[in-house]
């Protein structure tokens, strides 16, 4: 499942096709209409020669701002973009396709998904993508965490560090994938409760979900099953130090990774590195 650094290295190629030579969104088309969650169908594909001005991703969310509307695309599990330049499309182009963007010189942009999860939704401004209930409750990503202000909010929390991260609300960006690398990083036990941990820990965290997420986005994000943007896959799943290596050795001490469930979640960790504090409250 793409998580933030996949999801902005889609943002990345998207803004090299969409904000290029005048580049116009022509003419939409959905083709799944269950996907487009906050509108009309007619409302959308009404939507003629729209100007993109940028391209960016907030958490998960992929956001396409034009001269008058905002479409917001969310990959879920699956979503991806593929880039066609032809006259007309046929039935075989289209066969996994949520909606399609014609743009300039016969260009098209397919947003894809076979397995129909992902979607989209279209604001007017900045201001209605704010109020929505959504976008109020994802707290800030790593690298705009005021750390005062964070540390107040959660260090009271009674549920574990694991589902704390993965709730997007104090922290977002950080999915089942990443919350393993940070929490293997930091030398924390994913199922720590959170009041448990340590202000100098909580830093620790902060510091390597900044530095694991920027150095995924620099190597294309990870692809585990099947992440792939405009057919490239990433490389960062080979640096991936615990997550998914249940029953290796741990790059660091050689300790074999286990692997638990953790908020409903496949959980690894290294169980020499990652100690819970409070053994017998948490077990
Ligand atoms: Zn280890």
């Amino acid at each position: 499942m793409p998580e933030l650094p996949e999801v902005n290295v889609v943002a990345k190629q998207l803004r090299a096709i969409l904000l290029n030579d005048n580049q116009r969104i022509n003419q939409i088309n959905l083709y799944y209409q269950k996907s487009l969650r906050n509108a009309e169908k007619i409302e959308l594909e009404n939507l003629k020669n729209l100007k993109p001005i940028d391209v960016f991703q907030i958490a998960k969310n992929l956001v396409i701002e034009t001269e008058s509307k905002y479409l917001i695309l969310h990959l879920r599990m699956e979503g991806n973009f593929k880039f066609l330049n032809k006259e007309e499309l046929t039935k075989i182009d289209l066969i996994h396709t949520i909606v399609s963007f014609k743009l300039n010189n016969n260009n098209w942009l397919l947003f894809n998904d076979h397995r129909k999860f992902a979607t989209i939704d279209l604001f007017d401004n900045n201001k209605q993508i704010k109020d929505n209930t959504f976008f109020k409750n994802l707290g800030p990503e790593p690298w705009d965490i005021d750390f005062e202000n964070f540390y107040q909010k959660i260090k009271n929390s009674k549920s574990t560090i694991k589902s704390l991260l993965l709730s997007q609300k104090y922290i977002s960006g950080l999915g089942n994938i990443y919350v393993d690398e940070v929490l293997f990083a930091a030398k924390i036990h994913p199922q720590e409760m959170t009041k448990n941990i340590a202000k100098k820990d909580f830093k620790k965290i902060i510091d390597s979900a900044i530095l694991i997420l920027k150095a995924s986005i620099r190597d294309g994000g990870s692809t585990i099953k099947t992440f792939k943007s405009f057919g490239e896959k990433g490389n960062f799943q080979n640096k991936l130090m615990v997550h998914g290596k249940k029953g290796l050795p741990c790059k660091i001490c050689r300790t074999t990774i286990e692997k638990i469930v953790v908020a409903g979640r496949g959980t690894y960790f290294c169980p020499q590195e990652q100690v819970l504090k409070y053994k017998n409250l948490n077990v």
